[in-house]
């Protein structure tokens, strides 16, 4: 197999936040033999690679990245069902995952619905929303750890929090397979519905962002005597909501060139003016600096920088 690469690719377009430079190569492939193949190119060639898929989490650098950038193209093809199990490609849209398992009367990801991106993308940054996550009903992931193809089960992946094995290591998520549960077609249909419906009024599908910039804080990384600063109020399922810290520190409305934060939101950065990589950590350093002084508490990011 051998695979066409261009040159001198814009990435900014394959992003929903549409921040960044080009790449000197670039590949897009839709299938994980495709995947490991472009990384082999890369290998051949000497190149250094990054990979991403439905580009809704990252923020790429302003600057030409030298290397090979790989994107696992979004592409919806049938899952894989038996019984209670799904087996789908890491580049299946999320969307898609979730159709078919409502589809066929099986819960466990309903709740996911609207969340943009990949299969893959969801399970390195271990997606979640409305008291769901991407790994609750996850069994199983093929991934290539740069020498072969193997299957890793969910201990294997440590997730935790918006973390995961994946976003440590260089391995390529390629097929992930789901044990779900029985339910009740109409039932969760309408739970996705109304998830979507929700979502679009919190998320404008015209705003240019990434979705929430920082993660949220858990609890357990804080001490007491800074939870004891907070509105306990704002504190939910064991997290401080990174929208809260920051809204507390006057970030709404914040700008950085063509980067600012929502005025409705703390935790969202739009690009709204021609925004650029170095906007963007300029912007978010600020912010990390003010709730770090008010608060004395570290804000990680949630989007992952790639090409940097
Ligand atoms: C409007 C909006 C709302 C959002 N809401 C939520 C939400 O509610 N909850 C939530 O958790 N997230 C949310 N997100 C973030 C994002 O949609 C998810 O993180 C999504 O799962 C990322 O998937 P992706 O395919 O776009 O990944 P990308 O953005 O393309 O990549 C994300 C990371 O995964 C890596 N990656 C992707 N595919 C592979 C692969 N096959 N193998 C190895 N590495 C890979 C990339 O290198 C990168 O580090 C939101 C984003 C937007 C824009």
């Amino acid at each position: 197999m051998s695979l066409s690469l261009c040159r001198n690719v814009p990435l900014a377009p394959l992003t929903t936040f549409a921040v960044g430079g080009r790449a000197r190569w670039f590949v897009s492939v839709s299938s994980p033999e495709q995947l490991v193949e472009a990384v082999k190119t890369a290998r051949v060639k000497k190149l250094a690679y990054r990979v991403f898929a439905g580009g809704s989490n990252v923020v790429f650098g302003d600057r030409t990245f030298h290397g090979l950038m790989i994107q696992f193209r979004p592409k919806v093809k049938p899952c894989h069902w038996q019984g209670l199990t799904l087996t789908c490609q890491a580049n299946l849209p999320l969307a898609s995952l979730i159709k078919t398992a409502v589809s066929h009367g099986l819960a466990g990801l309903e709740n996911l619905s609207g969340i943009p991106g990949t299969v893959g993308g969801a399970i390195v940054g271990n997606a979640g929303a409305y008291g769901q996550g991407i790994a609750d009903c996850l069994t199983r992931v093929e991934i290539f750890d740069g020498r072969k193809t193997r299957w890793l089960d969910k201990k294997q992946c440590s997730f935790v929090y918006r973390e995961s094995i994946f976003k440590r290591r260089d391995w390529l998520v390629l097929r992930a397979e789901f044990r779900l549960t029985k339910g009740d077609k109409k039932v969760l249909a309408k739970k996705s519905r109304e998830i979507i419906k929700i979502r679009s009024e919190k998320y404008n599908p015209r705003l240019r962002s990434p979705g929430s910039f920082f993660k949220n804080v858990l609890v357990k990384d804080v001490s007491r005597a800074t939870l004891a600063k907070l509105d306990q109020t704002k504190i939910r399922d064991g997290k401080i909501p990174a929208g809260y810290l920051l809204e507390a520190v006057g970030a709404k409305g914040m700008r950085q060139g063509g980067i600012r934060v929502a005025d409705f939101h703390g935790n969202l950065l739009i690009n709204d003016n021609h925004g650029t990589y170095r906007d963007v950590i300029t912007l978010a350093a600020k912010l990390k600096k003010l709730v770090q002084a008010k608060f004395g508490i570290q804000l990680d990011e949630e989007v992952r920088y790639l090409g940097v």
